[in-house]
């Protein structure tokens, strides 16, 4: 088997038992997980078990977009694909044609119209006290996966357009955005996007050789594997055996290792609808309807969880199905089947390296921010008294003018801080993506993601292979949860 010995916590390194993770590697837990409890994991495919370099797919994707409008009369040639203008976790506001990072409460916290990032006013003015509802699917759209970012982006781009009336039809922005979902739906079927991908995976897939031993170890645990994918099987045939065969013992396949191999399974329908399951009968694709029970070791297409569940002999509870898709995935699978859920979010890794990076000087902020505290706190008094005096009731004191000028002495102190503060701050809004800061947080406060992620995903992680540290034994236990009153 081929193995990595690059990174510096190789697992093989010590007789084959892994040293600690790092942080980039480690699984998080939201809601306590015994692995051992659990029977069956099933795999999502396309960024999950299999991770693209997601700059060059997504650049496929936009390109053929961009083709396709063009080919409909659309000035779009000259555009180019940003991918760092628009990240997993933001929200399209299809009606004002605006991108937005929302906090974990709704509120907006950022804004792009176009191109262009709203300031704080404009922000203000535009959306008020606006609170966006991911519910209110005729105006919002989550951006769910990575699959997402070409799409955003091509947005925004056409916003642009359409504000200098540039696109000939007279489309609102909803419009624009039913157009660029349409166009993009189409170029993921209709063939041509993934025979690029196929033709030349070692430029889109990120290899990673450790992935083959993490599932050997589960399986060998006495797990069932099951793949799940969205993909069709010509596609998901020839991604596992680039992706996978390599790296595993001689004379074994991917085919080896999943007990059933689900492809175009219509998630997140696939967990809530009564779809008819076919069988994949030959390496070319023909199907044939399965009318009794379902068979270990074959692939089917299309169908849904319940048999699925009932042909694994399983409770939901038993099932960690893992996927990066936080709707068709992981939202849907837990409240549709009740199944347990880990999120593969592999900007996690860049995510962290950035905070690490950052520490000393998040440090740096937090004692100026509590120093700020405590001047402000001392100034309210100070004000108080003011009042009191002023107003002749409440504790006799020393005389107004006296207040006033500690007040004043603060004040300039406050100044001088806020001046110190408020370019750290802007800095810390920058890191990880000089647009829109970190993915999980919003300020200090955690983003919409964070939140999705906390409520619908029991574990996230950055890949698969992290696994390969827990072990298939490993119990994950929540942290305690703090409450603002807790004790320091
Ligand atoms: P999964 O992540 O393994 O379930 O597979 C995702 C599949 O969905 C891939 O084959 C993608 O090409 C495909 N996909 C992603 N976005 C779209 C879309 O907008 N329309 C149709 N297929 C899509
Ligand atoms: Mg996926």
């Amino acid at each position: 088997m081929t193995r990595s010995s690059s990174h510096p916590h190789d697992p093989h390194a010590l007789d084959g038992l892994a040293t600690a993770p790092p942080p980039l590697r480690r699984v998080y837990c939201n809601r306590t997980l015994n692995l051992r409890s659990i029977k069956v994991i099933g795999y999502d495919m396309d960024y999950t078990l299999i991770h693209y370099h997601a700059d060059e797919w997504e650049g496929r994707a936009y390109a053929h977009l961009q083709q396709r409008l063009l080919a409909q009369g659309w000035p779009v040639g000259h555009l180019e694909f940003e991918p760092d203008r628009v990240q997993r976790g933001l929200v399209i506001d299809k009606q004002l044609g605006n991108i937005l990072k929302v906090n974990r409460f709704g509120y907006i916290k950022q804004s792009m119209h176009g191109m262009r990032m709203l300031t704080v006013e404009e922000q203000r003015e535009i959306y008020g006290r606006t609170l966006v509802d991911l519910a209110d699917s005729a105006r919002y759209v989550f951006l769910n996966t990575l699959f997402e970012v070409s799409e955003g982006c091509m947005f925004a781009q056409l916003v642009e357009l359409l504000d200098e009336r540039k696109i000939p039809e007279t489309l609102g922005y909803e419009a624009l955005y039913r157009r660029v979902r349409f166009t993009l739906d189409r170029a993921h079927v209709e063939g041509e996007l993934k025979a690029e991908i196929l033709a030349t995976p070692d430029r889109y897939v990120a290899d990673d050789p450790d992935l083959p031993l993490a599932l050997l170890d589960q399986r060998e645990a006495g797990k069932q594997l099951v793949l799940i994918t969205n993909s069709e099987w010509t596609y998901t045939q020839a991604m596992m055996t680039y992706a996978f065969d390599r790296f595993l013992p001689a004379g074994q396949t991917w085919r080896d290792l999943f007990a059933y191999v689900v492809v175009s399974a219509r998630k997140p329908a696939f967990f809530s609808t009564n779809a008819l399951m076919f069988e994949v009968v030959d390496d070319s694709g023909l199907l044939r309807l399965v009318e009794g029970d379902l068979h270990a070791g074959k692939v089917y297409f299309g169908g849904n969880a319940d048999r699925l569940e009932k042909a694994l002999g399983v409770d939901g509870d038993q099932i960690l199905y893992v996927g990066d898709h936080m709707l068709a995935d992981v939202l849907n699978s837990k409240k549709l089947q009740q199944w347990r859920t880990a999120l593969i979010l592999r900007e996690l890794e860049a995510e962290l390296e950035a905070q690490i990076a950052w520490q000393p000087a998040q440090v740096h902020i937090d004692q100026l921010m509590a120093e700020k505290e405590a001047l402000e706190f001392r100034f309210s008094q100070l004000r108080a008294q003011r009042q009191r005096q002023r107003q002749g009731y409440g504790p006799v004191t020393a005389d107004p003018a006296a207040t006033t000028d500690a007040m004043n002495e603060l004040r300039d102190e406050m100044i001088a801080l806020d001046a110190k503060v408020s370019p750290l701050v802007a800095q810390a809004g920058q890191i990880h993506n000089r647009h829109w800061g970190l993915l999980m947080r919003t300020g200090n406060d955690k983003s919409l993601l964070a939140r999705q992620i906390e409520h619908h995903a029991d574990i996230y992680t950055s890949r698969v292979s992290n696994f390969l540290y827990e072990t298939p034994f490993v119990f994950l236990r929540s942290l305690r949860g703090t409450l603002p009153h807790d004790p320091q």
